[in-house]
């Protein structure tokens, strides 16, 4: 830009703006008396991840007990031989509760996977990044979700053989988890 042509900006007049009238401002209405809060417990920010396995808390102990003896174990319908994933009380295809137990291979391959980088469940904070994923049980048609140990998360490969392990929640619950072993 020229130096002309900026001092000719410069010299145009601008608009006056007239002040604004002061206009009366009300008396404030006193502010109303606020209770005042206190937090007894922090608030639940994570889920609970693990099911209740008291007899009182679930109708599948069973479930529970049979994995703190290192069996992961499932219901089997008495009626139409349909096996079950997750356990059930009641069968969904035939409605019947005469079911049975029966143990699953304890060997897998790793379907799919995925990380979980960040918002880890109660117990597991301090463990992101872990990996979960997708099992296919090795001789039962059955595709079970669980965690991913062993390995780092980005060192793992989809076909990885997989043990199932029971896991010792440590407010003594259990629950099961997948080690890569292959
Ligand atoms: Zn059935």
């Amino acid at each position: 830009m020229s130096r002309e042509r900026r001092r000719t900006r410069a010299s145009v007049a601008l608009p006056v703006v007239p002040e604004t009238p002061e206009v009366p401002v009300p008396p404030a209405a006193p502010a109303p008396r606020r209770k005042k809060v206190v937090a007894e417990a922090p608030p639940p920010y994570l889920l609970d991840f693990f099911p209740p396995e008291t007899e009182a808390g679930t109708r599948l102990v069973r479930f529970f007990d049979r994995l703190r003896e290192g069996r992961l174990s499932t219901t089997r319908c008495a009626k139409d031989d349909l096996l079950h994933w997750p356990p059930r009380t009641a069968c969904p295809r035939c409605h019947t509760e005469e079911l049975e137990w029966v143990d699953l291979p304890d060997r897998g391959r790793l379907y799919a996977f995925s990380a979980v980088l960040a918002g880890a469940p109660q117990g597991m904070e301090r463990d992101v990044p872990f990996a979960v994923g997708l099992v296919d049980l090795d001789g039962a048609p059955l595709r079970l979700f669980g965690r991913v140990d062993g390995r780092p998360w980005n060192e793992l490969e989809i076909g990885a053989t997989v043990r199932v392990e029971s896991y010792e929640v440590p407010d003594g619950r259990v629950f099961y988890r997948f080690r890569a072993i292959g």
